[in-house]
């Protein structure tokens, strides 16, 4: 499989490890866009969150365990935000599920 992210896991691809455990890691973005910007991904490929299903939604939930203790280490006590992009219309660039998490100063409200 031809997978950015499935190679980062495995080491294929450098990167720089925030985070690693059985089930999912996580990394520093390559293009920043805020002082932390952190990507969490499952060790099992799924392209987007339209491909999370009963079988795989523990690695999701296990994401989502994972991001405050994340978030917490990187020193975002003022808080952050989670992003994932779905889809062409939300310019989903890498087909491997992730989570980014972004923060270290004020946020737009825009969302969008
Ligand atoms: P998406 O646009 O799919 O939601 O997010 C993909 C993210 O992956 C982008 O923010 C992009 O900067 C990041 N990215 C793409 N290629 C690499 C890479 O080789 N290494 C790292 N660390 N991040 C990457
Ligand atoms: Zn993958």
């Amino acid at each position: 499989m031809d997978c950015l992210f499935c190679k980062i896991i495995e080491r294929a691809i450098p990167s720089s490890k925030v985070y690693e455990d059985e089930m999912c890691y996580a990394f520093r973005d390559i293009n920043p866009q805020a002082p932390v910007h952190v990507l969490v991904i499952p060790k099992l490929h799924f392209a987007s969150m339209d491909e999370v299903t009963a079988d795989n939604s523990k690695y999701v939930a296990h994401i989502f365990e994972c991001i405050p203790k994340i978030a917490a280490a990187e020193g975002l006590s003022g808080g952050y935000r989670v992003i994932s992009n779905c889809g062409d219309d939300a310019c989903q660039s890498v087909k491997h599920i992730h989570f980014h998490i972004l923060g270290g100063r004020q946020l737009s409200e825009e969302m969008a």
